[in-house]
């Protein structure tokens, strides 16, 4: 396994592997490696030749009142992790290399960002794009590995990528949970042991929606009221926000449509900022 930090390296070295044939499948993330990421990264090796994984704490994504500073560095724990799943390359730049002091273009996809976490994080998707478009135009990937955790972040990339004829194929990955359903996030881990408990109400108020929705309710404002009311009985959650979209333009619905509706929910449980969906 190679690892890469310089960004000219990256791009010589990623047009070499695609001037020999091979398929490159790339995973991007903020390292803080966990069963989530190795997944993706098992799903690079099936489809594609080489795997990179990047990691890269990108400041672009943070707001400025936001985790930057504290978000969980392990590079060692990524470095066995990556080797132990295959992987081929890291790309591990650092953020001089990739947002030098003069940086001054950015990516705004206007329409899928602009509602949940657009709304919440006003910033964040700029520095999402931003740093994918760049990561997409060092790696040229043929395949680009997304979790569904992050279901607007999926549907962001893909409409830039179909906007931008960006040439690689975006493939999403099903959401990895705890035993007790909670989503495995990097932010878990500033959860306290009381916080922790409350926060596994997301997932069970999730499934209790799609619950509803298989036994045949449609209606989006009964599954919404449901979840908010689940939710509400932890006193350490405030809601940010709790939507039923469309999965590929995140625009709400008043019906039900199966595997093309999901549920969106982002809260706080106490200062801790976790999002998590379920697609009915
Ligand atoms: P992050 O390092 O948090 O930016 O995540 C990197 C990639 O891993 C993103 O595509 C995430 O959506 C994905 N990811 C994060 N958590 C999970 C999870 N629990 N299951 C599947 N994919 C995940």
């Amino acid at each position: 396994m190679q690892v890469i930090e310089s960004v000219k390296e990256m791009q010589t070295v990623a047009m070499q592997l695609r001037f020999g044939g091979h398929l490159i499948g790339l995973v991007p993330t903020m390292g803080n490696l966990h069963d989530g990421h190795v997944s993706l990264i098992k799903q690079a090796n099936e489809k594609s030749d080489k795997v990179i994984v990047t990691i890269f704490v990108n400041p672009k994504q943070f707001g400025p009142n936001e985790d930057f500073e504290e978000y969980p560095r392990t590079w060692q724990d990524d470095l066995k992790k990556c080797e132990d799943n295959g992987v081929d390359i890291i790309f591990h730049p650092s953020v001089q290399a990739m947002f030098p002091k003069d940086f001054s273009s950015y990516l705004n996809e206007e329409a899928v960002s602009s509602v949940m976490c657009g709304i919440s994080r006003p910033t964040h998707f700029k520095g999402v794009t931003t740093v994918c478009l760049k990561l997409f135009n060092l790696v040229r990937p043929d395949f680009s590995f997304f979790g569904q955790k992050d279901a607007q972040q999926c549907a962001v990339i893909k409409k830039m990528v179909r906007d931008l004829n960006i040439p690689t194929e975006i493939k999403v990955g099903e959401t990895i949970r705890e035993p007790d359903g909670l989503a495995l996030s990097s932010r878990n881990q500033y959860l306290s042991k009381l916080q922790r408990e409350d926060a596994t109400s997301i997932s069970k108020a999730l499934n209790k929606a799609k619950e509803l929705a298989d036994s045949g309710i449609g209606n989006t404002d009964r599954i919404i009221a449901e979840i908010i009311h689940l939710l509400s009985q932890k006193r350490r959650i405030r809601i940010i926000y709790v939507k039923v979209v469309d999965k590929d333009t995140m625009q709400a619905v008043k019906t039900i449509s199966q595997n093309q509706t999901i549920a969106c929910v982002a809260v706080w449980v106490d200062d801790v900022r976790l999002i998590d969906n379920i697609v009915f």
